[in-house]
């Protein structure tokens, strides 16, 4: 769809093309082909995934199109970011039901590479953010956050977005992109979509199709804990080993197969704190059966 059809089928600001054709683009060429015919004057909000959409992914896409004129989703599963025993080749890939989600609410486009192209075999440049990736997910997954900022920058590069739509879920993850933006002057702006949770407090995430019954149902210990330990803050507990105790014993009650941590750092550089006065997070990661489940809240 070129831009005179895009304007014209256009109704009002937003995901405007809900109902109407959604390019599927798979190579960086056809990327920048059809970038340039929709001309220089429209905003893109840019969701970046890994697809097996849900909820949380759609209201990062809502929250794009509210503040853009189109809305572009990539959906790639990074290699880079998973270490040698974790779940890559089992991550799911519902491409079809994806798409139809994506459609409906409107997106103009996914760009979704298929790896061979995206990473030539001689591909060897890498980006990253030392300091806040050393704490949290960066210190039990090492190379994540590399593998992260690597592919989060070549598809800035690509995509060319105004805006970029990242979840709290993956605070973590939003914060230092958010720092390599900065450091870099990339020409966007950040933005981070509040977590979006089932009725029992669990987090949205692709990986919940993983837990059985049970373990789902233990796993709502996560953000049992978290609130608890946040509510108490609210109230003038600042006092960080009294907070993470808190929690720890939530989520023992649930009796999770392994806590991998549960910490509270910073905000400004994701260190752990000893006093919570300044902005902080709380963040955990435990795995029921071989499934990890992170969660965090933000104390501001
Ligand atoms: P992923 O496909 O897991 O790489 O996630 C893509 C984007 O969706 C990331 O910015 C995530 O932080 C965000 N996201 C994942 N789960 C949620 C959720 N429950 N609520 C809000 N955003 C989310």
């Amino acid at each position: 769809m070129g831009k005179k059809q895009f304007q014209a089928f256009r109704g009002g600001a937003g995901n405007g093309y809900a109902g109407y054709a959604m390019e599927i683009i798979k190579t960086v060429g056809d990327y920048r082909v059809w970038r340039k015919d929709l001309g220089p004057d429209l905003t893109v909000g840019f969701v970046p995934t890994m697809g097996a959409l849900h909820a949380g992914h759609m209201k990062l896409v809502e929250t794009s199109g509210r503040a853009n004129d189109i809305t572009v989703v990539s959906i790639f599963v990074n290699p880079l970011q998973f270490g040698p025993a974790e779940d890559f080749s089992r991550y799911p890939r519902p491409f079809e039901a994806d798409s139809l989600l994506c459609r409906e609410a409107g997106v103009a486009a996914i760009f979704a590479p298929e790896a061979p192209t995206f990473y030539p075999p001689d591909f060897s440049a890498y980006c990253e953010v030392p300091g806040p990736d050393r704490f949290l997910d960066g210190a039990s997954r090492p190379g994540h956050f590399r593998g992260v900022c690597t592919v989060v920058l070549k598809l800035f590069n690509i995509v060319n977005p105004d805006r970029a739509y990242f979840g709290q879920k993956d605070i973590q993850q939003a914060l230092i992109l958010r720092k390599l933006v900065r450091d870099f002057s990339l020409d966007l702006e950040l933005e981070i979509v509040e977590t979006v949770r089932e009725a029992t407090g669990l987090a949205l995430s692709s990986r919940n199709v993983y837990l059985t019954p049970d373990e789902k149902s233990r796993a709502t210990a996560l953000s049992r804990g978290l609130f608890r330990a946040k509510e108490a803050w609210t109230r003038g507990e600042k006092s960080a080993e009294t907070l993470k105790a808190m929690m720890r014993s939530e989520i023992e009650a649930s009796s999770p197969t392994r806590i991998d941590y549960i910490e509270a750092v910073s905000q400004a550089d994701l260190a752990p704190a000893e006093t919570l006065s300044k902005p902080s997070v709380l963040a955990v990661a435990v795995f029921y059966g071989k499934t990890r489940l992170i969660d965090n809240v933000l104390l501001d």
